[in-house]
Order: C-alpha cells, then structure tokens, then sequence
C-alpha cells in the first residue's frame, strides 16, 4: 500500500469528525511555506519570484507549529521553496511529527544527504523528492545539469537511513508518454513509497509561460502515460485523481482543502493563486469568497487547472460525499479503470487490494 494505514486512518477519521458536525468545508493538507528562497531556479517556478528582502526572510519554528495547530489538518506538507536551506527545519520537523501530523517535506534534494544525520526517522515524516522525469527531462526542468543524479543518490541515502521516501513530478508540455513510463518505471525500482504527479500550473509569474499543459493536452498525455501499464505503479494519489488527470472522472476544485500558510499569512484561495491574505485560518475560511474559484465559477485563472491542492481534496469529497462516489471508488481501486481505457494492464482484484490507494492522502507540489 502506497499510504501508510496509519496516514488512511488519521485521515478518514478526520473526516468522520468534520461531516458529524456538519462541517463541508474543511482542511485535509497544510501547506506550510516557512520560506520562498530555494537552491534551484526552475522555470516552471512560481514560488522564487519575490524581492530579495523576502526571499532572505523566514517563518520562526514557533509560527509555523501556531500555523499547524490552528489549522488542525492530520496532513503537512511543506513545499517550496526549498524547506531544508531554512536554518530551524530540524526543529519544525520535531515539532510537527510530535503532534503525530503526517509530514511531507518537499524537496529538491540538494541538501538532503548533509541533513539525514541530523534528522530522526518517523512513520510520521516522509520526503519527498522533487522529480520531473528521467535525466535529461529532470535537469532541464530545474534549470541545471547533475540534480537528477544528486536527487537518486540522495532516495538511496534517505531509504537506507531508514526514512520514509516519496517523490513528486510536475509535468510539462513537452512531456513525452514513453519517457514518462520510463521514468516512473525507474523510480518504482528505486523502492520509494509511491510518486505524485501533477500537470504543473501557469503560474502568471513563472519565467516561462509556452511551457504548461492545457487541461486538455493533460488529459491526452496521462491516457497515453497509462495506457502502457500503469497498474505497476505505486501513486501516494487518489485513483479518483489519476482518474481526473485521464479526463474519465469529472471533479469540481476543493481549494480550502489545502489551506496555505506563508510569510504573508493564509494565502487566498489557495497554494497556487494568490489573492489577498488572512491573518487567521479561521479568517480564512470565513472572509475567502469560495465561490468564485474552480472551474465552475467561470474564474479565467482556474479553467486549465489540475492541480493536487485543488483536486485531490475533491476526490475525497467525491469518494466520502455519498454512497455511490463510495462504491465507484472501491469499485476503481480493486478492479481498475472501466473499461473505455483500453490497454491498460489489468490486475486481479487481489493485486489490486494490495496497491489500493483510498483519496485521503498528501497533496503536495513543489512549485
Ligand atoms: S520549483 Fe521547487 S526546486 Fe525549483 S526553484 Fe521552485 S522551489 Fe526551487
Ligand atoms: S482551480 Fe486551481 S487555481 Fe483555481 S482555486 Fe482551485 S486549485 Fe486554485
């Protein structure tokens, strides 16, 4: 199983908790940003764009656990920039692995080896390593030759210091099916825990802007990815959300399912928008005018997005929403895609029971 039981458990729980009280708004996945300053500069970045004064700045390990507890989700993940050039990162990891929230540290991996022996191993603590494809994909995303080869090197070293181990790929226009297959091929054998993937978002401050998918593009790419077989494949994703990214499960953005706290507050609407902010998560979600976000709204800036913090919180809405969306999502995870996928790999529903994946997992993206 690609999600730790614990994690699935945590989570469903959480949920329970939120629909007796007759909450339908609720966050699932902190995205914590304790700083936006990163070792990379990424083309597809829109994180690294802010003045110098506050990509010097950084949130105090004392903010970013007041962050956690107000937001009370049973999910962290703190994104980039790059999490492990802030000075106190061991200090907020202990913080929130002591609250027993499930961490997801994402990073590109450049400092990772130096700080594993500064770093305890949870089942609560997982990292995950920035990853846009095979080699020559991957260091030209990020805008430098070698990082690819430092970001495996450094899986190895964190699965070996015993420390749970995920990976996260944005894809791009120019993302090939074939050298997608492989490079997902090429990470399953490296033993991590389960990728995420995501089509990346045109950020309106990304230095690159011919770069990103259509929603479109996204669904005719991720067919292509999976028709080859994409049952051997371990995602720490819903399969409702792989389901979405193939264009064969239609969902509606959840964006307060991934609240996103920063040096500027709660971000409005959400990780990837940036619309104004609240000094409290309470404030947040009263003041943040849900309303005219997601595609439905007719918002230009969401009718290409696909992305994680959106859309995953989605599919637990659709998963846990009714009886039918329970059903529909079981059905999928033992039995596979419907039929209409022609060429996927098919497995046994004993196959599949061991590579189920309920929607109730990290949403998480490094740019
Ligand atoms: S995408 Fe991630 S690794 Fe690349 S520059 Fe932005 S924060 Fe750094
Ligand atoms: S559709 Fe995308 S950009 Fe729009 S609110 Fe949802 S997550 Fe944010």
């Amino acid at each position: 199983m690609s999600v730790p039981v614990g994690q699935m458990m945590s989570v469903l729980r959480h949920v329970a908790i939120q629909r007796l009280r007759g909450n339908d708004k609720y966050p699932l996945v902190l995205m914590l940003e304790p700083l936006f300053r990163c070792n990379l500069a990424c083309a597809g970045c829109g994180k690294i764009q802010h003045p110098s004064e506050i990509l010097r700045k950084h949130l105090s390990p004392s903010q970013c656990l007041k962050a956690v507890d107000e937001c009370g989700a049973p999910i962290v993940a703190i994104p980039g920039g790059e999490p492990l050039l802030h000075p106190q990162i061991g200090e907020i990891i202990e913080g929130i692995v002591a609250r027993k929230k499930y961490l997801y540290v994402c990073t590109n991996a450049i400092k990772l080896e130096e700080m594993l022996p500064h770093l305890k191993p949870s089942k609560y603590l997982a990292f995950s390593i920035h990853l846009d494809g095979l080699q020559k994909e991957h260091d030209a995303s990020v805008c430098r030759d070698g990082v690819y080869e430092i970001a495996i090197n450094a899986i190895r070293a964190a699965k070996k210091a015993g420390f749970r181990v995920t990976t996260n790929s944005t894809l791009f226009a120019d993302a090939e099916p074939e050298r997608c297959s492989q490079f997902f091929d090429e990470v399953m054998q490296l033993g991590v825990e389960g990728m995420m993937v995501s089509p990346g978002y045109s950020y309106e401050k990304a230095p690159e802007q011919d770069i990103f998918l259509s929603r479109e593009k996204s669904h005719g790419l991720f067919r292509k990815i999976f028709k080859g077989g994409g049952s051997r494949w371990k995602f720490n994703q819903s399969p409702v959300f792989l389901e979405f990214l193939k264009g064969n499960w239609d969902l509606e953005c959840r964006p307060w399912g991934t609240p996103s706290y920063s040096l500027f507050g709660w971000q409005k609407p959400c990780y990837l928008l940036d619309e104004g902010y609240a000094e409290t998560f309470s404030d947040l979600m009263k003041t943040t005018d849900w309303g005219s976000y997601g595609r439905a709204s007719g918002n230009p800036k969401c009718q290409q997005c696909m992305a994680h913090c959106g859309y995953e919180p989605a599919a637990v809405e659709a998963t846990f929403g009714s009886w039918k969306g329970f059903l529909r999502t079981a059905r999928l995870a033992l039995f596979g895609p419907p039929a209409t996928n022609q060429g996927e790999t098919v497995l046994t529903a004993p196959e599949r029971l061991r590579k189920v994946t309920l929607p109730v997992l990290p949403i998480i993206d490094s740019v």
